[in-house]
This record gives structure tokens, sequence and C-alpha cells, in this order.
């Protein structure tokens, strides 16, 4: 069967409900949205989302998309710097033939297994901590990844020198991510000091983790209009403890990333559920937190947001549901640049109707899946938990 690209009509959604309860429609011309709240133009798609919610494609602002697949080692204890796990993954990894077989998959199918984490949970946009490998350029990749970032893993890891040259070799205006203040002893306490000796801490630096600064850090950081990627659940799982972001929260610093499955849980869904139940960010922070803040922190201008001129990177919930208890089984689709590529037979199918379809079960919830992606999941030597193909399905009648 052949997999052509599926081509992109005028699309009108119509009677879907915005995150204020609000009841509007969405028309996308081409990978971007055209208007909200306008009529459909003659010659549009119409389809009716019955009230479905609808949301900007969700960012993950901190994955290592090659990381899925390893199974979480459970060392059963907590660390005071991350540098202490690492090194008990590099003793596990050189002990354990599982974990070496998984670590031995070709990396592409395990960016692509990273790739489907993400879109099955609604995620259209992911920072991708690590080079930027080809694979995730490619068309079949299952989400965007931002391509324009320069990086460091962190000061442990690269040393003074190269972080600094890292840093000075980004342009200003692309976001510079590195891990840093990930623990609870002084070495991580002074990860900041040294950052801002080096010249490093600028309106474009993003500091993955920060359990380790305090609340003089935490407003210094805020002055320099840098921000925080905050993900709690690897936090929680290695020290027992997070950042404090309640204050950086509502100063539109914080984003939230997943980290990969290496030390961190599940997806993004299951993040936001974790970060809701820690109790410090209300509903409407939640969301921007992998929405509005996350665009605006990882320099992404044209998504983010229900807007005209953005790209149709569209996420629909059912009616009402809380983006705190939704999980990936919730979700009704998700489109990428106007097109859907995951989600429920009756929602998908209208929106992309000449998309080739592959039917699947995800967590026993029947689902469809754009067939260009299915196929390379079904190619590959490892799979994705709790994700079952069945078969391809062709064209819509
Ligand atoms: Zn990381």
């Amino acid at each position: 069967m052949t997999k052509m690209p599926p081509t992109r009509s005028n699309i009108t959604l119509i009677n879907a409900q915005l995150s204020d309860g609000g009841i509007t429609s969405i028309r996308i011309a081409g990978p971007r949205i055209d208007a909200l709240g306008a009529a459909p133009h003659p010659g549009d798609l119409i389809v009716d989302v019955e009230g479905d919610r609808v949301l900007p494609g969700l960012i993950n602002a901190h994955d290592h998309l090659q990381l899925n697949t390893l199974t979480r080692p459970e060392f059963e204890k907590h660390y005071r710097h991350v540098r202490e796990w690492i090194s008990d993954v590099n003793a596990y990894r050189r002990s354990d033939p599982k974990f070496q077989a998984a670590i031995a998959v070709a990396r592409d199918e395990r960016l692509l297994i990273g790739g489907v984490k993400n879109l099955l949970s609604g995620v259209t946009t992911v920072a991708h901590h690590d080079p930027f490998y080809p694979f995730l350029s490619s068309l079949f990749f299952p989400t965007s990844v931002v391509r324009d970032y320069g990086w460091s893993h962190s000061l442990y890891v690269d040393g003074e020198e190269e972080v600094r040259s890292s840093y000075h070799a980004t342009p200003a205006d692309w976001p510079w991510i590195i891990h840093a203040g990930e623990g609870l002893d002084d070495e991580a306490g002074r990860e900041f000091e040294r950052l801002d000796a080096l010249g490093c801490l600028g309106s474009n630096t993003l500091l993955v983790h920060g359990i380790a600064l305090n609340h003089a850090q935490r407003l210094r950081l805020n002055l320099a209009a840098a921000g925080l990627i905050w993900c709690p659940s690897s936090n929680l799982h290695l020290f027992g403890r997070t950042a404090d972001v309640a204050e950086l929260v509502g100063l539109g610093r914080i984003a939230l990333g997943t980290d990969s499955r290496l030390s961190g849980a599940g997806d993004l869904l299951d993040e936001l559920r974790l970060a809701n139940d820690l109790g410090v960010v209300d509903e409407c922070s939640l969301e921007s937190l992998v929405t509005t803040a996350s665009a605006r922190l990882l320099r992404l201008h044209d998504r983010g947001m229900l807007r005209a001129g953005a790209r149709a990177d569209i996420l629909l919930l059912p009616a009402r549901t809380r983006l705190a208890e939704a999980s990936r089984a919730d979700v009704r689709v998700v489109l990428i640049d106007g097109i859907a590529r995951y989600g429920d037979r009756h929602r998908a199918l209208p929106i992309t109707p000449d998309a080739q379809w592959t039917d699947i079960w995800v967590d026993g919830r029947a689902k469809v899946l754009d067939s260009r992606i299915a196929g390379l999941v079904a190619d590959a030597g490892i799979h994705e938990s709790g994700l079952e193909l069945t078969r391809f399905t062709g064209r819509a009648a």
C-alpha cells in the first residue's frame, strides 16, 4: 500500500470549547490557524467537534527522545547530586544485559518511540536535550522537535570552558538549555553562581531542574528574564524533592518537561497530573506551563496559543476535561500543521479524510494513528508500552 502524505484542505472546526468554557470555531488554512470565531468559508471542510475541549498542541520542554525505551532503574535510594545517579546508571549499564540490549537498539528506533510517547499524550512540539539527530526532522517523525537551540549537558559533565563557549556560540534569540541545580548538596547549590560568573545567565538561558536554587537565586533568575524547566517526576524519583516553583510560575518563568523515562515517569499528561497533585499550580497556570509559557521561553513564537497566524497544532479533549485529569486514552485528536496524526477514529478521519490510518489500541482504547508513523512503529524492534497496532485501514470512505 502506498503511503502518500495527506493533502491539506481548509477546515473549520465548529463547536469547540475553549479553556474559559466559551464555544468557538477555528478555521485552519493549510498549516496555520486562519481565524477563531469566524464563519467557515465556502468550500471549507466543516467538522463539528461537538463541544470537545480545544487546546494548543502541548509543548514538552525537556526530553531525551532516545532514552524513553530504557527501563527506569529502581535503585531505591535518593541522591544528593545527580552525578551519583549517573554513576549508578553507568554501573548498571555495565552489569545488566537487558539494559545493554535496550541501549543497543538503533538510535532512530529509540527516537521514534520517544516521539510516539509524546504524540500519544497530545504533545506537538518537544525540546530534545541532546544533538539534533537527522531523523528528528523527518516528515515521518511523530512530533515537531525544537530545531533552533543551544545546549550544554551540565557543568559537571562538560566543564566550565565548554559550557561558556556553548552559551556564547548560541544566537541570543535561541534558547540555551542546561541541566543545573539538579541535586541537594553544595555542588548543586553553587551551579547557579558558577553559571552567572561565566556570563551564562541571560534572557535566553533555560535551566533544567533547579532543585537547589534558593529564593534569592530564583529572584535573580527572574530578573535575568531566564527560565526554569521543571521536571517534577524525575526530581522526586531521584531526590525525593523538586524545585520550589510557585513564585516563578506566577512570573511566567516555568515550563514543564517530562525528562526521559530513564528518570521521569510516563508522559507529559502524567507530569501535569503530578504537578497538579503537588498543589503549587492552579489549573490555568498548569495549562500555561505546557503552552504559552513554554512557547515563550523556548522562543517558539508561532505556537502555544490558539490565534490567527499560529501553527495549526491542536489538541482536542472530551468536553470539560481538566488537563490535570486527562490521560492519553482520552485524547480525541492531535493535529500538527493542520493535519490529524492520532486520535479517535470518528474525530480524526473527518478532519484529515485523505490520510491513511491504522487502527491501534492505546491503553485498551481504540484509536487511529497516521499509517506513516504506524508503519515505522511496526517495523521497529522495540515498542511503546500500552500501544498495540492492529491493521492498516486505508483511506476513509
Ligand atoms: Zn534531562
